[in-house]
């Protein structure tokens, strides 16, 4: 097997430099044991955020859709593909029923039909059930009410706005392109989507959401949330989903302060992680799975090549090279 290893804390962007590829060689099967292949590598924004609290040098983490190449175990038959948690790595050892974390266990990945398997990592993996859950257990949205999103042309906003518009929201997008924003418009029936980086967000905000603001799922953090905030209504719900604005920061920007609007609006604001709603896992795949089904769920992917740019993908996902689900074809 090949692996990445971190050896360096990032200091702003990700570089090459700060991971080691090294060679491992794997132990025989045991018994109930599997050896898979990997065939997509996730790489997600939350890899930049997350290994501040490892102590260097460590494995790097990330969700992987593998082949199941030799089995020991009768339920985890050769051909099949999982999920697993396995890392930056070509090839894993593991067995199945025993967790490699706590959390997420390698699980046999649904029948597809004819969907790519790659969509594991997307819109029927982990990002996919970030954007079910996490609108429809924190935001709450009602039908009629108007839903804004930020990093809303990645691969949960693009989702986000898409369940919103099938619970009968008003949906508004955030995103760093033009192109993008027609895309979220045009192509997956967003209200409305404004660049960030060439609107101002109130006057965007006034156009896109004359009745002004029910729920935010925040992607983003930073100022443009606080602008978003002050604009809610009485009762507004934030889910706060992530802060990619700042993860590559050393030193947090200042933003405006937003105690204010919490109390006069009496906002619920939420952070949450998608690992809450484990024990419902399959209940948030299987809706997508019908949504995408039945046509009313669409996704790209953004799809980077070759074991040797890992690096690479997640430095375009920290820069927004990516529309909807950004994934790594190994070969
Ligand atoms: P995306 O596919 O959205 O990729 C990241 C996107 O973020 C980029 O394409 C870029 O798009 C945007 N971005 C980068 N820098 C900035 C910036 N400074 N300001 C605004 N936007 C920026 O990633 P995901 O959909 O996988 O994740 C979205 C968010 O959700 C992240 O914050 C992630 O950490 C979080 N998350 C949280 C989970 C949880 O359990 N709480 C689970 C999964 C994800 P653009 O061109 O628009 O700038």
């Amino acid at each position: 097997a090949r692996k990445y290893v971190l050896t360096k804390y990032f200091n702003g962007e990700p570089k090459k430099s700060d991971f080691k590829i090294v060679e491992e060689e794997l132990p025989e099967l045991k018994d109930g044991e599997i050896l898979t292949e990997a065939e997509y590598l996730s790489v997600d924004p939350y890899m930049r955020a997350y290994m501040i609290g490892y102590k260097l040098p460590t494995d790097m983490i990330g969700g992987q859709v593998a082949k199941i190449i030799e089995s020991r175990n009768e339920k985890f038959p050769v051909g099949k593909y999982v999920v697993g948690q396995f890392g930056w790595r070509t090839h894993t050892v593991c067995n199945p029923h025993k967790p490699l974390n706590q959390v997420f266990m390698p699980t046999l990945l649904l029948n597809l039909g004819s969907h790519p398997v790659s969509l594991g990592l997307g819109i029927l993996g982990m990002p996919g059930n970030t954007s079910y859950f996490g609108l429809k257990e924190i935001c709450k949205p009602k039908s009629g009410e108007t839903i804004v999103i930020t990093g809303a042309a990645g691969a949960v906003g693009s989702h986000v706005g898409q369940i919103g518009k099938i619970l009968g929201c008003r949906v508004i997008g955030f995103a760093g392109t033009d192109e993008k924003c027609e895309y979220l418009t045009k192509e997956l029936g967003f209200d409305h989507a404004f660049n960030y980086k060439t609107t101002n967000i109130r006057d965007a905000l006034k156009e896109g959401a004359p009745k002004r603001v029910d729920c935010y799922f925040d992607n983003v953090g930073g100022e443009i949330s606080s602008t978003i905030m002050n604009y809610m209504n009485h009762y507004g719900r934030v889910a706060v989903c992530g802060s990619i604005s700042s993860y590559n920061d050393s030193i947090l920007p200042k933003v405006s302060i937003l105690q204010p609007a919490i109390v006069f609006k009496e906002l619920k604001v939420e952070g949450f992680l998608v690992n809450r709603w484990i024990n419902r896992w399959e209940e948030g795949i299987n809706a997508n799975l019908n949504w995408l089904d039945e046509g009313k769920l669409k996704y790209q992917e953004k799809i980077y090549h070759g074991f040797d740019n890992m690096v690479d993908a997640l430095i375009g996902i920290l820069k927004g090279e990516n529309t909807g689900k950004a994934v790594v074809k190994v070969k």
